[in-house]
């Protein structure tokens, strides 16, 4: 059986060369406010969303504050609620020179929807944000990384809606997310169509023969500090790029606490108040780009207008569409 989701050019078959430049890896955000999180749903109903103190706008800036003092650029997978209030949180995402990208507009798990919700709900989200910033968004990241084996058709559905890129795979297993077996390369993937996609998936390092989830999130407050950077410089070692994320409500550790079970209170606020300085170490120590420039460099996004530079990021295993691994 072939290997779903695969790259056919692995990233160690390149010939070694000496002194390059380690990969320029993607920083991400995904902005939502600390009662949107997957974690937190079974206390927080959607219905009080709008009656909560909103913080996101406030974590947000001190992020973009961070970003610039670091002369960093990043993706900002935006959630099309928070764009829908906070349109001018948006467009200063973008005169900062970060890249805009879609995070759905609800929240909701891709595999809790039906197709016509999750189309309705992203077209929306798309346009939210796109008329925000008078500009076409090309990435998109799911809802808890929730492109599992039974919602690929919502690749589908990106593709149909514009999209040109998805970061929502994440190859490892975990309750709630997860394809174990899917390439840990950007790259191509098949939709259950045939038509193709590019796909940024999350980031593992193996310590001890042991996949271990390491770029960012709950991994990167939880983990001490010299395993993530660890992880991160062994994945670079191999001349692979990792995307970062991170959420704004995960540098707040004032934000009111939600009563939830022992497994989602570990998840969600451990570290919460060490978190801001972890990143700003991690920025300094690690290269980064938006998500789009990333892609452009390791010629797996074509794009109509020039973005920046990534500097000296390794060349890409780009593949054609005609070898992109159809889906089993
Ligand atoms: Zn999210």
């Amino acid at each position: 059986m072939a290997t779903p989701l695969s790259p056919r050019t692995p990233p160690d078959s390149r010939p070694a060369t000496t002194a390059r430049a380690a990969p320029v890896n993607a920083f991400t955000v995904d902005v939502e406010d600390y009662f949107h999180v997957a974690a937190l749903a079974s206390a927080v109903s959607r219905e009080s969303w709008a009656t909560r103190e909103c913080r996101v706008e406030r974590n947000t800036d001190r992020l973009l504050a961070l970003l610039e003092s670091q002369r960093i650029r990043g993706t900002f997978f935006v959630l099309g609620w928070v764009a829908e209030r906070y349109p001018a949180l948006v467009r200063r995402i973008a005169a900062g020179g970060h890249e805009i990208a879609c995070h759905g507009y609800s929240h909701q798990l891709i595999y809790h929807q039906t197709r016509e919700e999750f189309r309705e709900e992203t077209a929306r989200a798309k346009d939210l944000l796109e008329e925000a910033i008078g500009a076409p968004v090309l990435g998109y990241r799911a809802a808890s990384f929730s492109v599992i084996r039974s919602s690929l058709w919502a690749l589908d559905t990106l593709i149909d809606l514009g999209f040109r890129y998805d970061s929502s795979i994440f190859p490892i297993r975990h309750d709630r997310y997860g394809i174990p077996d899917a390439s840990p390369d950007p790259g191509r993937v098949a939709a259950p169509s045939g038509r193709t996609l590019v796909e940024f998936p999350m980031a593992s390092a193996t310590f001890l023969g042991v996949k271990v989830p390491i770029c960012g999130g709950g991994y990167f407050r939880i983990f001490p500090y010299w395993l993530t950077r660890a992880g991160l410089r062994q994945i670079n070692g191999r001349r692979r790029a990792f995307p970062f994320y991170l959420h704004p409500w995960e540098i707040d550790p004032q934000q009111p606490r939600v009563p939830v079970g022992a497994l989602s209170r570990f998840r969600h606020y451990t570290n919460l108040h060490r978190c801001e300085q972890r990143l700003a170490r991690l920025l300094g120590e690690f290269p980064f780009a938006p998500m789009r420039d990333v892609l452009r460099e390791r010629g797996l996004l074509e794009l109509d207008a020039p973005v920046a530079a990534v500097g000296n990021g390794s060349p890409g295993q780009s593949c054609s569409i005609a070898d992109a691994h159809s889906i089993p």
